[in-house]
Order: C-alpha cells, then sequence, then structure tokens
C-alpha cells in the first residue's frame, strides 16, 4: 500500500534557482498552448484521482477530517473544477472584440487577447489544504502561466501528498512546490513573480502586499475576517440552528467564510438555542468526540488560542463546551454573550466556537455588524424576503449567503473573493482563468489605410483641421 511521503522543508539556498527555473520556463513559451495547458490540467486531475486515499489519510492525520468532509471539499472540489477549467478553456482562452465599436475603428481589428500573467506562487492556508492551494493553481496552469506552490506547513500530510503530485503529474520545468514556514516563504517573496496569489490572514496578507509592492507585483489576496450571520424574529428557528450549525461544524468551524458571530432577534434567542441543541444531537448521535464525522483543530496552538477565547468570554455556554488538548477535540459551542466586547466576537475564532448576542431589531444587528468589520467575507441572513434584501443593501461583504450559512463559497462557478479587508481579488470558475491573466488590448492597422490616417501626421494644417 502506498505510504504517505515525509513533509521535509525545501532548503534555503535552493530556492532562488527553481524560481529562476520556473521563470526561465515561462520566457521559453511552453505554456503558452492551450494543448499543453489541458494535458496539465488532465494530468493534474488524474494525480488527484490516482492519490484519492492517501490525500484522505493526509487530511485525516493533519485536521481529523471525515473521508467524505475530504473528499467533497478537496479531492471532489479540485477535480470538478479541473473539468469545467478543461471544458471551457477554448472559450475563456479566446480573443474578444469590445463592445459597441464605431464602424471606423472596426478597421483596425480592435481586440483582447487573453495573456498568460508569467511566472506566479501560490501561498496556501491549512484549513482546506489542498483545495486552497490546487484551486488556483489550476487557474495558474489554465492560463498559462508556471508556478511556484507554497502550501501550508500547517497541514504537512497534505503539503507533501500535493508535493508528490504536482512532482508526478506536471513538468516540473514550469511547476513546482516548495515546502516550508516564514524563511521559506521569505526567501520566496524575495523572488521576482508577476502575481501573488495568497490565502490566509490578514496580518501575513499586509506583509505579502507590503512586499509585493516593492516590485509593483500584483497580489490576489484571500484572507479572513468577522463575519456576522444575523436571524431576524421571521425567520424559521429550526433552519437556521441546522444550517449556521454546518456552517460552524464543517472542518470543525475553521473555515474563513463561517459565521463569526450571530445577532439574533432578542424574541427568539431561547428557541434558536433549544432548536442549535437538537441540532447537535441529530449531527452526532453518539456526541461530537466520539463522530467520525467531526474534525480536530490543526495544531496545539491553535487550540490554545481557542481555549484562551471561551476562557476569557464572560458569556453563558448554552451549547457544547467540552475539550480535550490531547485530542485537540473542541466540542462544537454556542455562547450567549451580553457585548461586542466578548473575547469570543473581538477576534475571528476560526474554531467551533458560536457566539449568538440578542439584539432589539433588524436595525440594530445592521448597526452592530457594519460596527464591527465593514467588509467581511460573508453576510448571512435569515428571515423573510424583504428583511434579507434589506441586509444585503445596507452591508458589505465579499460574498453573501441568503437563507443559509455560507452556501454561495460552495458554488464551483461563482467568483470567490473578498473585499476591503477581508481581500481582493476573486477566483474560482472562469475567475480562476481571469486572475491570472492580462487582458492585452490590441489593434492591427492595415497598410491599405494609409490614405485615410494622413489626418493624424503633422504639419497639421489648417486644411487637416477643417477637416
Ligand atoms: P496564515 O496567514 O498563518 O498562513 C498562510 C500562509 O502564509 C502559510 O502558507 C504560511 O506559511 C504563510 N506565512 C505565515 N506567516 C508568514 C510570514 N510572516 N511571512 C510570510 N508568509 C507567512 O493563515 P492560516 O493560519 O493558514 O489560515 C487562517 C487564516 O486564513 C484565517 O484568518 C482565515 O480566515 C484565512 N483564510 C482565508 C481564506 C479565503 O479564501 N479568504 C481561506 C482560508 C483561510
Amino acid at each position: 500500500m502506498a505510504q504517505l511521503p515525509p513533509f521535509e522543508h525545501t532548503p534555503l539556498d535552493s530556492i532562488a534557482s527553481t524560481v529562476k527555473g520556473i521563470r526561465t520556463s515561462f520566457l521559453s513559451h511552453k505554456t503558452r498552448p492551450l494543448e499543453f495547458r489541458l494535458v496539465q490540467l488532465r494530468k493534474l486531475y488524474w494525480g488527484l484521482k490516482d492519490n484519492t486515499d492517501l490525500i484522505l489519510e493526509a487530511c485525516k492525520k493533519d485536521l481529523g477530517k471525515s473521508q467524505f468532509e475530504t473528499y467533497l471539499t478537496e479531492v471532489g472540489w479540485c477535480m470538478n473544477d479541473i473539468v469545467f477549467m478543461s471544458n471551457n478553456l477554448a472559450r475563456f482562452a479566446k480573443d474578444e472584440a469590445p463592445p459597441d465599436i464605431a464602424l471606423t475603428n472596426k478597421l483596425f481589428g480592435p481586440r483582447i487577447r487573453k495573456d498568460p500573467l508569467g511566472s506566479v506562487l501560490v501561498i496556501g492556508a491549512y484549513n482546506f489544504p489542498i483545495q486552497l492551494s490546487i484551486g488556483p493553481l489550476i487557474g495558474a496552469i489554465a492560463a498559462g502561466c508556471t508556478a511556484v506552490l507554497k502550501p501550508s506547513e500547517s497541514a504537512p500530510n497534505a503539503a507533501a501528498i500535493m508535493q508528490k503530485i504536482v512532482a508526478e503529474s506536471l513538468d516540473p520545468s514550469c511547476y513546482t512546490v516548495i515546502q516550508g514556514a516564514i524563511p521559506e516563504t521569505t526567501a520566496l517573496l524575495d523572488q521576482k513573480w508577476d502575481k501573488i496569489f495568497y490565502t490566509g490572514s490578514a496580518n501575513v496578507g499586509t506583509i505579502i502586499a507590503k512586499k509585493a509592492a516593492e516590485t509593483l507585483t500584483p497580489v490576489t489576496l484571500e484572507l479572513g475576517g468577522r463575519n456576522p450571520a444575523i436571524i431576524t424574529k421571521h425567520a424559521d428557528p429550526k433552519l437556521a440552528a441546522k444550517r449556521l450549525l454546518w456552517a460552524k461544524t464543517l472542518n470543525a468551524g475553521q473555515v474563513c467564510v463561517s459565521q463569526n458571530f450571530t445577532l439574533i432577534d432578542k424574541e427568539i434567542v431561547p428557541v434558536v438555542i433549544k432548536e442549535m441543541n437538537n441540532t447537535l444531537k441529530e449531527f452526532y448521535p453518539q456526541g461530537a468526540k466520539n463522530s467520525p464525522d467531526y474534525g480536530r483543530i490543526v495544531n496545539l496552538r491553535q487550540f490554545q488560542r481557542l481555549k484562551k477565547m471561551l476562557d476569557d468570554s464572560n458569556g453563558k455556554i448554552v451549547v457544547g463546551g467540552t475539550m480535550d488538548e490531547q485530542d485537540l477535540f473542541i466540542e462544537p459551542t454556542v455562547v450567549q454573550v451580553n457585548s461586542m466586547e466578548d473575547s469570543l466576537i473581538k477576534d475571528e475564532s476560526f474554531g467551533p466556537l458560536l457566539p449568538i448576542l440578542p439584539v432589539a431589531d433588524l436595525d440594530e444587528a445592521i448597526k452592530i455588524a457594519n460596527e464591527v468589520h465593514d467588509t467581511p467575507l460573508g453576510v448571512y441572513s435569515f428571515g423573510n424576503k424583504q428583511e434579507m434584501e434589506k441586509v444585503l443593501s445596507q452591508t458589505r461583504s465579499g460574498g453573501a449567503s441568503l437563507n443559509d450559512g455560507f452556501f454561495h463559497a460552495s458554488i464551483p462557478t461563482l467568483a470567490f473573493g473578498g473585499v476591503g479587508t477581508s481581500g481582493q481579488g476573486a477566483y474560482r470558475g472562469k475567475a480562476s482563468f481571469d486572475v491570472f491573466t492580462h487582458r492585452r488590448s490590441i489593434t492591427t492597422t492595415p497598410a491599405w489605410i494609409e490614405s485615410m490616417l494622413d489626418i493624424r501626421y503633422p504639419p497639421y494644417t489648417l486644411k487637416k483641421q477643417q477637416k
């Protein structure tokens, strides 16, 4: 039976020459033909398929993820994206004509070519280690870029299996994986790139953006944030409880786009809490700890950070609350808090802790949500149609799901990204191709048109000016 490969840091002194090789390959134009890109995508598809068992094992080891969840959110997710991209690549890569051009301008054949940006760096996060690394890589390959992938060292087994897949499946002169943490990433950031695609925290995103600015390198930043969910008194409390708990128990709540806090009309707080308790029993009849379907916190550092958030909270635990440090287990835990200053709301929890705050009405909920973070990654609202539309029209966010937790992020052809401090740029579907593509404006001036162009050449005689 195949074994998981070991995770090994890439030697720091090899990074500059590796990146140089990747750049040289781009400049050899090898990745330009669509056929080359399609072959690479196909090979990546089979690399993922052939190594599915190892990926399932890696995600179990790194995050305690169930096989079903890993298949749904990592392996199948990426394979599906590859199929979509391969089926649509020729259409995406085709030249576009500008809209509504005057007849005279048509003579110059104006068009937009889709050129690859060049050699790009993809830096992944740990929580969906395969999806958040391979997903952008699919876009880079499709667009005709060469790429270096730097997965998160916090999910070492997933990082190692991706390195094996990339090395065995893709053209090694064009795509490679560099493993490591801050020193290796810093060495990578010292190289010249044509784009940096980063997924992770806003703090590190700021470091990346600053460094990239020194060389005017474009960045796409997929960051985190404190996403609000709002439940009005007209919502179905059972449905809201079930859908929001799904969004907070998947991957043990380590999801950038899940709700960080929930504002609930005070009239229905007791019934929502009751429904949340019922839902958890439905999800995990033997308790979350004994369920093969519930994941674990990625490492001790993150476990202790979450434990401290809960310890420092002044709220009352109304659902769950148990933990086991040895097992990195934190039960899905709902805490009714008294203020927006509570430790569970002040920072992004990025774990299965769900603070709820009673509010007077929808207006108060929207006001509070906007004060906490006026451009979160996601906003979620439950209520009647008018109320949910009101939430949309009075807030900003990268995306939003109405009557659900983060469902918008699971639509494969819907562009995904943040706005303001939750990120910039988007990917998935066609957006994955666009994000690594330069739209190059082109005209072709026919020789026979010269007499018509005479007017543009000096001297600008009176006769020309009067034309
Ligand atoms: P992180 O920022 O700690 O790490 C992400 C990547 O940055 C890793 O590859 C890491 O090696 C690298 N890195 C860390 N410190 C660095 C430094 N000082 N200099 C250079 N590189 C450095 O993020 P994480 O802990 O893996 O993920 C959690 C955060 O990511 C949360 O805030 C979450 O909301 C966010 N996130 C966002 C998305 C999204 O799509 N918007 C997806 C997943 C996670």
